[in-house]
């Protein structure tokens, strides 16, 4: 846990979420500002800055928020889904703890300005 991480503090409970998915590994809940209809956002329940900082010590975070991305689209019957990670600033990463969006239920284009 980063005490200064405002998503380290979701998952310890000190800030409220819209908590949909929890494991030992993963805690998913609703994006404050979703971008379409559906947009939950999947973090690995460690402190992991970005992308960049995915080892093999610590991947193993990843593929278990991959399995959940499936079991949550599946019990929720969302037939058609975008997962995003943003890692670093150009890219719009705006939380430094490595986080998933899952994004649905709107037809998406493709390209820089797709998801506005
Ligand atoms: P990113 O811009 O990829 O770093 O994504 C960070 C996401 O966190 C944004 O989509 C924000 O809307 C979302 N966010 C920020 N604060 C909260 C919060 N307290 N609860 C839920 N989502 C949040
Ligand atoms: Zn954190």
């Amino acid at each position: 846990m980063d005490k200064d991480c405002l998503f380290c503090k979701i998952i310890a409970g000190e800030i409220p979420s819209a908590k949909v998915y929890e494991d030992d590994a993963v805690f998913a809940f609703k994006d404050i500002s979703p971008i379409a209809p559906t947009h939950y956002l999947f973090v690995p329940k460690t402190h992991i800055c970005c992308a960049k900082k995915i080892t093999a010590e610590n991947s193993q975070y990843v593929a278990k928020i991959f399995e959940a991305i499936a079991k949550v689209s599946e019990q929720e019957n969302i037939e058609s889904y975008r997962v995003i990670n943003n890692c670093g600033e150009d890219a719009g990463q705006s939380v430094m703890h490595l986080h998933f969006h899952l994004v649905a239920g709107k037809k998406m284009g493709w390209g820089e300005q797709s998801l506005g």
